[in-house]
């Protein structure tokens, strides 16, 4: 078989980059080595910026999307006791979307399915073959065991940060850099009324906790725990115990409660690898970087180098010129590590790196304290987690 676009992974990359191919008239096979229902199952990201909810309009995708995703125009801090609000509105102009990332995917995946163009499920012992050729080829198992072998322009490596196309570059022809941090999230799915309709960040002596609303009856929640630590560590009432504790405030701001649907636990990393790309082989979203989930920001970029990607494929089959894949990684790279800046950020911000030091405690209050009550901190909060690019000295 021969394709234009060999897509490895359907994940929100994969499959981003497959509708903005084919919006532009450019074949694709996107090749997963997972079940459709367990792509769609995985409970994951849930924050959209503006810019993902206007690329996912903009491409066909963006219906369900309107009518149920949740706009909301704020985000708060608790922490000493209070809780304080930045309004993303007032100070950056946009709301964020709460979004669930299955949701995306459900969307996408139908989208893909509309289009009659490829989309392999548990596809197995993917592979990546010739990539110092002009052909790269993809080969796996299909499901029923027989052996698929697709001849590609360009091959996608949108399978996730464990995936297979990171580890086929020749050792030393790419770089990685990775911050592995000393703790973990513990996060949960649970059936309750959301108690607050705008996310949560909590900081407490205890450490961190995200309280979310993922729609009007579900909750996601997160809160930091050793990076060691097992499931069984967590029976459903120390969650919540810990929750309570973590997010309260002197009002008596409080989670509703309800039956924990699902539970997981997620290591904090930030990671980047550069470039972006061997030869015929470019990597989007995951598997070319990890940002902490603080800044809430790995599916918005999945989908932000899937656009990239697709508009530098475009104008080499439109033009044949190669100048946009040649800045590809570079482009990306470039947006890459702001936006792990602000993550590692966020997360240095919320999180309890040593128990018992008081100063790092107190200091982090007053850093807190000061994004609060200092405008243009928060402005510029607001601004980066929206996504927007900063304001320039000359506006
Ligand atoms: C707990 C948690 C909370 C998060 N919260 C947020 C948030 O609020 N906001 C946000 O923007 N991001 C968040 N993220 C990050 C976000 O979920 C990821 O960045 C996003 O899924 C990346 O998309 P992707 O397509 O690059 O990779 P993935 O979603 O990992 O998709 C990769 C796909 O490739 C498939 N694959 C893997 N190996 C192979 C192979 N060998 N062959 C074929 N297919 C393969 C996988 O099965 C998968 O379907 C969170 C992540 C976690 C873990």
């Amino acid at each position: 078989m021969r394709t234009q676009v060999g897509i490895v992974g359907a994940g929100p990359a994969g499959l981003m980059l497959g509708q903005l191919l084919h919006l532009r008239g450019i074949d694709s096979v996107i090749v997963e080595k997972r079940g459709r229902d367990y792509v769609i199952d995985r409970v994951r990201a849930g924050v959209l910026e503006p810019g993902t909810v206007d690329l996912l309009t903009a491409s066909g995708v963006g219906d369900r999307l309107a009518v149920e995703g949740l706009r909301r125009g704020g985000v708060h801090f608790n922490f000493a006791g209070a809780r304080h609000r930045i309004d993303l509105v007032a100070l950056a102009g946009s709301p964020i979307t709460i979004y669930g990332q299955n949701e995306v995917l459900k969307d996408l995946i139908d989208a893909r399915i509309a289009t009659d163009r490829p989309l392999v499920f548990e596809a197995e012992e993917v592979r990546i073959e010739d990539l110092e050729s002009s052909t790269p080829k993809l080969r796996f198992q299909a499901q029923a065991g027989e052996p698929r072998e697709i001849v590609c322009d360009f091959i996608a490596g949108c399978d996730g940060f464990h995936g297979v196309c990171r580890a086929t570059i020749p050792p030393g022809a790419v770089t990685t850099h990775e911050r592995v941090y000393p703790f973990s999230w513990l996060g949960i799915l649970a059936e309750a009324t959301p108690a607050s309709e705008e996310l949560i960040y909590a900081y407490h002596e205890r450490g961190f906790a995200l309280h979310n609303q993922r729609s009007p009856t579900l909750i996601r929640a997160h809160v930091q725990c050793p990076p060691d630590d097992d499931l069984s560590a967590w029976p459903d009432e120390r969650v919540w115990s810990e929750l309570r504790t973590r997010t309260a405030t002197a009002s008596g701001w409080r989670p509703n409660e309800g039956p924990i649907l699902k539970k997981s636990l997620a290591a904090m990393r930030g990671f980047v690898t550069e470039p972006m790309r061997y030869r015929r082989l470019f990597l989007a979203g995951d598997s070319a970087h990890i940002f902490p989930p603080s800044g809430a920001k790995g599916l918005n970029m999945a989908i932000a180098d899937a656009q990239v990607l697709a508009d530098a494929i475009a104008e080499h089959y439109a033009s044949a010129s190669d100048g946009a894949l040649d800045l590809y990684s570079d482009t990306c790279l470039r947006r890459v590590w702001n936006v792990q800046q602000f993550a590692c950020w966020m997360t240095q911000m919320l999180h309890r790196f040593d128990p018992n030091d008081e100063f790092e405690h107190r200091t982090r209050l007053s850093e807190l304290e000061h994004l609060m009550t200092c405008r243009e901190a928060s402005t510029s909060f607001a601004r980066r987690y929206l996504g927007l690019s900063p304001i320039s000295h000359d506006e």
